[in-house]
């Protein structure tokens, strides 16, 4: 028979003070609730508190795969170093792939994600347009020897994903297979009660994206995002492509001018009074073929690492003695005139700009009036992309100014393609005989990532303050003291009735003073609480607590059970 949890037999050792190693406040409080305990670096052992939110948010991920015809089933996770030759990425995975060797010197390795798995096993059986489509998943501890393992379960060296591969026929059975994934995946993050974009995670191809990334809205994202209010567009700053809002220089005719000690953009722009961005700033780097070059952009944008890497390839800025072994004068550097054999190259959001303010090549010295294809040219081999988007750049979809968010990835969609068909020959045979290479989607959800995810968004400076959806517990009874003969069988008799209607609760029947248990409901953070005091219950009341709102309601004893599992219902996933 179901009964209600109590907490002095819960294994959930809660922690006074704020664990120094822990930055992330879903880190911090994960451990200070007793929900994770580290192991070793990036591996953590998940007690049973947040064990129940896991199995809550994979119960959620099983409905909605099941909704698109997705079957669940599970791959071996120590994976045969041969297939991983096979598909290319026993070398190209470098060093976060863990590898270890058998007894018999037969290589392996811990699986950080599993197309090759995946397509080794329908290539043998999967050989028939009659079978197609089909998607697979499963749900599955990963392993990746992440450089910085750090966050507590944001990046882990181990960590739950469920992972889904679809084989189709054709593109379009595999952009139909992509569009179901990718509509599950939004429902997911809505049933977990997360706020997440979907963000582009490349350019965009005509026909639609090829790669999103769901990313939870969060301060403490390690992901920029940029995205529109207006049309609901969003792409990581890489990806973004934004037009850049700027301010053109003055018109007239070339003019250099004296500009002591302006060697930045913001004493340039100063000394003008102009904005920054309408100046050009320039940035010196040496490409990965070790030839200089000087990237312009407007002056008040950054260059991206990304894309900068595959405009330069494995290029760095210039150092003090680069820029002077190069003839280039730091804080003055501009197009016209400048040494010979350093390139120009120019960002992309500048190529419908007239008038320019630039460095003359000369300390202390700027240009004005500085006009492309009058004053200097620019070659179509010149043009790259290469800044990051900010705030106020314009949406590349409607016009209108984007935001900007800081955001955490929970989710990958990607359309594959013959990737791993054509390197692994996963082929099937069409109607009419011919043979043809399986057409692939993957999809990858971190499952713990997200248990951090929503305790990023759903927390205080008390604690955490769990969605019922994913709640350890939907409520916790408090009775204020458990040796009161009256306090306690009401608290008792409120849980059972609780329970009795479905609810999951757990009762806090240790002997502490109220001020603790008030402390450790509010950190745990289960959804409800019902406070038994001797007080309200002389008046035939309990008090109901929200913990997201902190809002406290009298109410009567023999209503509170139906009052707030019918509560507890509407809000479950
Ligand atoms: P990241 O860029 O954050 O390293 P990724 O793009 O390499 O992630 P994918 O290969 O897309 O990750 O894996 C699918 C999902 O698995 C991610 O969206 C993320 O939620 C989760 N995930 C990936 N790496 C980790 C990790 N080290 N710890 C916890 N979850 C992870
Ligand atoms: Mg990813």
């Amino acid at each position: 028979m179901k009964t209600y949890a109590r907490m002095t037999g819960l294994y959930a050792p809660t922690l006074k003070e704020d664990p120094a190693e822990a930055e992330l406040a879903s880190h911090r409080l994960l451990l200070r609730a007793g929900m994770i305990r580290r192991s070793a670096s990036g591996l953590y052992s998940y007690l049973p508190l947040a064990w129940r939110s896991l199995l809550k948010i994979e119960a959620i991920i099983r409905d909605e795969m099941e909704g698109i015809g997705a079957q669940e089933m599970l791959v071996p996770i120590l994976t045969d170093g041969e297939l991983w030759r096979q598909s290319g990425r026993w070398s190209a995975y470098g060093p976060e792939l863990m590898r270890l060797t058998d007894r018999h010197e037969r290589e392996f390795a811990l699986g950080p994600t599993h197309e090759e798995s995946f397509t080794d096993l329908v290539r043998h059986e999967l050989r028939s347009y009659k079978q197609l489509p089909v998607t697979l998943y499963q749900i599955q501890d990963k392993f990746r020897d992440e450089l910085r393992p750090r966050f507590g379960l944001m990046r882990g060296r181990e960590f739950i994903m469920k992972d889904a591969y679809s084989f189709d026929a054709d593109v379009e059975g595999m952009q139909r297979s992509y569009n179901d994934e990718k509509g599950a995946y939004a429902r997911i993050c809505e049933r977990v009660r997360l706020r997440a974009l979907p963000v582009a995670a490349d350019s965009g191809q005509i026909g639609g994206d090829t790669s999103v990334e769901f990313m939870a809205l969060a301060d403490a994202g390690e992901a920029e995002i940029a995205y529109c209010d207006e049309c609901g567009f969003a792409a990581d700053t890489e990806a973004a492509a934004a037009p850049v809002q700027l301010e053109e220089g003055e018109r007239g005719e070339l003019q250099k001018l004296e500009t002591p000690g302006c060697g930045t953009i913001a004493e340039l722009a100063a000394f003008l009074h102009v904005p920054e961005s309408a100046t050009r700033k320039a940035l010196a780097l040496v490409d990965g073929d070790g030839s200089p070059a000087v990237c312009f952009v407007p002056g008040d944008h950054d260059m991206n690492d990304v894309k900068a890497e595959h405009a330069f390839g494995a290029y760095h800025m210039m150092t003090e003695e680069e820029l002077a072994q190069f003839g280039l004068v730091k804080g003055f550097i501009g197009p016209i005139g400048l040494p010979e054999g350093v390139r120009a190259c120019f960002d992309v959001s500048l190529r419908d700009s007239q008038w320019w303010i630039i460095g003359a090549n000369e300390e202390g010295f700027h240009c004005v009036h500085a006009k492309p294809g009058r004053d200097f040219q620019i070659a179509d081999a010149e043009w790259v992309d290469v800044i990051s988007a900010k705030a106020g750049d314009l949406c590349p979809k409607c016009g209108k100014p984007l935001s900007m968010a800081r955001g955490i990835e929970v989710g990958q969609v990607f359309q594959l393609g013959t990737k791993y068909s054509e390197s692994m020959g996963a082929t099937y045979t069409d109607p009419d005989g011919t043979e043809r290479l399986l057409q692939m989607g993957c999809y990858g959800i971190g499952v713990s990532r997200m248990l951090a995810a929503v305790v990023e968004q759903h927390h205080d400076e008390h604690g955490i303050s769990f969605p019922v959806a994913v709640a350890p517990y939907e409520v916790e009874v408090v009775p204020l003291d458990v040796c009161d003969d009256v306090v306690w069988p009401v608290a008792d008799r409120i849980a059972a009735g609780l329970v009795e209607r479905g609810v999951e609760v757990v009762v806090d029947d240790r002997k502490e003073r109220p001020g603790v248990k008030f402390a450790d409901a509010d950190l745990m953070g289960f959804p409800y609480q019902v406070v038994c005091g001797k007080k309200a219950i002389k008046n035939g009341n309990v008090e109901l607590k929200v913990r997201a709102t902190g809002e406290r309601t009298e109410v009567h004893i023999d209503e509170v059970a139906s009052v707030l599992s019918a509560r507890v219902a509407s809000e479950r996933a």
